[in-house]
């Protein structure tokens, strides 16, 4: 994969490669947030396997002030929290957790394990009251001029001459995104707590006097980030697009970490957004949009998948749909097959393999997530004993395993995510439109019964069954579908037809395709092709025929012959000539 390529020659001489990435834990993670997570853990086990030094630290930035209310019901309660640093801020009632930061930021970790992302975690709270940032914020207030002068400079934000780079925490009210501090002397700071300072917070009008030391005090966060990569001596950060403008967050850290720190800024991944299609995720309800959410619908290897395969710099569109889902599973598919034939493949194939796969190496089979999304929709059927079938084995350990992580995916997708149109059901009876079907149809659906009588019943062979008989009937295969999902499902279209007439009894396939009436003279009307019509496609095809067959057929006085014609490529076609 070039970008990892690209950034290992950009790496500082350093004994440690440290890679970075943080998180302030104000509410559940969006679903966007793991594709950092996953970049960085992507660093980090390629350059651990280069065998390259290298630790990857991830923070809980829990001394961020509370800056919008958590979702849920309790969120009025939190009002009078806003502005407070969010490790003081109370965890909802009966959390396992006694503030809002380590009640959100824990399960996120959880999610960390769940998807194979290693890292050591860090809280910013901890940080700031063992006293790690008293000398970073004691050069900052010192230095405030300068800092000053970087935001104008870089960001043109104009910072008035009694801005300092630090805030207090209100030693009566205890908010922190409401102070400021307009005074340092070089030992404590004088700062009042403001009424309307930050739209979404509002101070109690308190002038105190403090020392910024050992948890009293917080870095803003661009500053923050500057401090955090020469005190933790990080050497690789990436961030989202929106940290990346000219002018922005990024630009500003950069700027402090060279001027103030003599710090060379971490090499950079800039990556994209990670954008949510569809109704169901991106609607403000929430629902599948957070980072759990995915956890519960996808497994861990195809989250990795997903969010590794795409260059960091592109955005990923993600979509529930049928078809994104299904497009996604079949291409993790590919290279995992590729993997257990032992088969050639590219290194980046190789490398978004190993990437995605953690947990295992081992080979084994993969069932596909079309086919069970469809079994699951069949009635009356034990998707693990079909499959077992389907196998003609006992499945090993990996394999059972994955396929009940498949099931739940395909599980979730339909009672969660699918349009009504994706869904099918297994039509009890014959349904009122089917009457709209030609007689060519009608037809073709007989055609298919016999054909399959004489067939091996697998997936493939009633899938290739359907154009056999659409040859013998003659039918587009289209339409020959269409008729198929008709009968059965009574939708235009459905899953691949063999894999799932594979799964539906075989006397209620035999009697639904032989339900429908046949009027014999209106479908040699509908198919017959003209005696010049025949002799021309007869002509063209003259080498490759290896048998011919004849037969004339008479009904209410019209008459046809049939040409039942084997061509070498062992298909057997039939024109039917109106007499
Ligand atoms: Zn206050």
């Amino acid at each position: 994969m070039s970008w990892l390529d690209d950034l290992e020659k950009k790496l500082p001489e350093v004994e440690e490669q440290v890679v970075n990435d943080a998180k302030s834990p104000s509410g559940k993670p969006h679903v966007g947030a793991l594709r950092g997570v996953l970049i960085h853990d992507a660093v980090y086990k390629f350059l651990k396997d280069k065998g390259i030094k290298v630790k990857n630290i991830y923070g809980s930035d829990d001394y961020d002030p509370m800056d919008e209310l958590p979702g849920g019901e309790t969120a009025e309660k939190y009002e009078k929290y806003l502005g407070a640093p969010l490790s003081n801020v109370p965890a909802p009632e009966g959390s396992q957790y006694k503030d809002l930061a380590m009640h959100y930021i824990q399960d996120y970790f959880k999610i960390f394990d769940e998807i194979g992302a290693e890292a050591e975690f860090y809280y910013m709270r901890d940080y700031y009251k063992n006293g790690f940032f008293n000398e970073a914020i004691d050069t900052l207030l010192n230095r405030a001029a300068e800092v000053r002068e970087i935001y104008k400079k870089v960001s043109n934000s104009d910072r008035p001459d009694d801005w300092y780079p630090a805030q207090v925490v209100c030693e009566k009210c205890g908010k922190l995104g409401t102070t400021q501090i307009i005074d340092w002397d070089s030992k404590e700071a004088t700062y009042i707590c403001r009424k309307d300072m930050v739209t979404w917070a509002s101070g109690c009008g308190h002038k105190g006097k403090i020392s910024p030391f050992d948890g009293n005090g917080k870095l803003p966060y661009k500053v923050e980030w500057a401090s955090k990569w020469k005190y933790f001596n990080i050497t690789i950060e990436g961030a989202g697009t929106d940290h990346n403008t000219r002018g922005g967050s990024r630009d500003v850290a950069n700027a402090i970490s060279r001027k103030i720190f003599n710090y060379p800024p971490p090499v950079n991944i800039p990556y994209g957004f990670f954008l949510l299609g569809g109704a169901k995720m991106s609607s403000s309800k929430g629902i599948g949009a957070t980072a759990r959410d995915m956890t519960n619908f996808l497994p861990p290897e195809i989250i990795r998948y997903l969010m590794l395969t795409t260059q960091p710099k592109r955005a990923i569109n993600f979509e529930p749909s049928q078809n994104y889902i299904t497009k996604l599973f079949n291409d993790y598919d590919k290279l995992h097959k590729k993997y257990i034939a032992n088969e050639e493949m590219q290194d980046y194939e190789k490398q978004i393999y190993s990437l995605s796969n953690i947990n295992t190496q081992e080979k084994f089979e993969v069932v596909e997530f079309p086919l069970l999304v469809t079994l699951l929709q069949l009635p009356h059927i034990d998707v693990v004993e079909k499959i077992q079938k389907r196998f003609g084995r006992e499945l090993s350990e990996s394999e059972q395993k994955n396929l009940q992580k498949r099931l739940n995916a395909a599980k979730y997708w339909i009672e969660n995510l699918a349009n009504e149109e994706d869904l099918i059901q297994l039509q009890e009876k014959l349904p009122d439109e089917t009457q709209e079907l030609t007689q060519t149809q009608r037809v073709f659906l007989q055609k298919y019964s016999q054909c399959i009588k004489e067939t091996d019943w697998s997936e493939d062979s009633l899938q290739t069954a359907v154009f056999n008989a659409a040859r013998l009937t003659p039918i587009n295969p289209k339409l020959a579908f269409a008729a198929l999902y008709r009968v059965l499902l009574n939708k235009a279209q459905g899953p691949k037809a063999g894999s799932f007439v594979a799964y539906i009894d075989k006397d209620f396939l035999e009697k639904r395709f032989n339900e429908l009436d046949v009027d014999i003279v209106k479908f040699w009307q509908e198919t017959a092709i003209s005696e010049n019509d025949y002799e021309s496609w007869h002509n063209s095809n003259k080498e490759k025929i290896v048998d011919e067959k004849l037969k004339e057929l008479s009904e209410n006085g019209t008459s046809v012959v049939e040409h039942i014609v084997s061509l070498n490529d062992g298909k057997t076609h039939l024109k039917r000539v109106l007499k």
